[in-house]
């Protein structure tokens, strides 16, 4: 029997960069507040508390003048940062740069659309920190589309901008953009422009998963249960490896469905820390190697 762990799983380097400022942070002081999970991951999550780290909303932070509060990678609105300012708060702002990018691409977006009566879209999930942060640049006025009958709030007549959530699946953000298209097409404006805005690093991920799904006999997927970049990794892996299974920690390892099999893999989200596979790894060897 083998258990191997995927070498292209781990954090994303956006993840990755918020952690260390975290953890520097940490370092010097031991106070230090996170504005929202740091990463989708109760794990990392916990080990972060441990050194210190207190997770808090919008609404505790106007209660803490002074404080120290982390700005996550999934980055915020502009009213978080007027918010800190008002309350003298120093922000350290880990917001990943490929998020601050499409921040900006937006705004510039909004402000061309404000002049002809047009409208800016945002492909994500209603409620998600990152779509919350988008929007924001748009003084909330974007129109949100998480499923395909979202798109009947969009006015085909008027000039359309399209961005999506970095996080999206490729697959359904061009289905969206075909209907988009087709709709233009029949009753429209011709002012349509969709932007690529899906982080490169979770596109080329599903490419990257598919041949080291194919290539074990049981697969391990290792993600929280709120990380919608998890479940879209995961779909995807039961698509090509139906022997998959999605799990947060190793105290929900299955150990019946995976003794006797020849080669087992472990891969997770790009919220998944590396650590957490490799305890996973270790508990299917000490359980099913006896
Ligand atoms: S998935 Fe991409 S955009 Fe999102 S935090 Fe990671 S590197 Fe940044």
């Amino acid at each position: 029997m083998s258990v191997v762990i995927d070498e292209n799983a781990g954090f994303c380097f956006g993840v990755v960069k918020a952690i260390a400022a975290a953890e520097e942070q940490l370092g010097l002081s031991r106070s230090l507040y996170c504005l929202g999970d740091i990463v989708h991951n109760n794990e990392e999550v916990r080990r972060l508390s441990n050194l210190g780290l207190v997770v808090i909303d919008h609404q505790q932070m106007e209660a803490l003048p002074g404080a120290t509060v982390l700005i996550r990678a999934h980055g915020e609105p502009p009213s978080t940062y007027a918010a800190a300012q008002r309350l003298g708060v120093k922000l350290i702002d880990a917001t990943c740069p490929i998020v601050l990018a499409l921040q900006k691409k937006i705004r510039e977006g909004y402000e061309a659309m404000r002049s002809v009566d047009g409208q800016v879209v945002i492909f994500g999930k209603k409620g998600h920190a990152e779509v919350i942060g988008l929007n924001g640049q748009t003084h909330n006025s974007a129109i949100i589309v998480s499923t395909p009958d979202d798109i009947a709030s969009i006015d085909f007549r008027r000039p359309i901008r399209l961005y999506s959530q970095t996080t999206q699946s490729k697959e359904e953000y061009n289905r969206l953009i075909d209907n988009i298209r087709n709709a233009v097409a029949n009753e429209g404006t011709s002012d349509f422009v969709a932007y690529n805005t899906i982080c490169s690093r979770v596109s080329n991920r599903a490419t990257q998963l598919e041949s080291f799904a194919r290539s074990v006999d049981r697969l391990v997927f290792v993600s929280g249960a709120n990380s919608s970049n998890g479940h879209y990794l995961y779909e995807y892996c039961l698509k090509v490896q139906p022997q998959t299974r999605m799990i947060a920690s190793p105290e929900a390892l299955d150990f019946e469905w995976l003794k006797g099999v020849h080669r087992i893999g472990i891969t997770g989200a790009t919220s998944t820390p590396r650590w957490l596979m490799e305890e996973i790894r270790q508990s299917i060897i000490s359980v099913c190697e006896n």
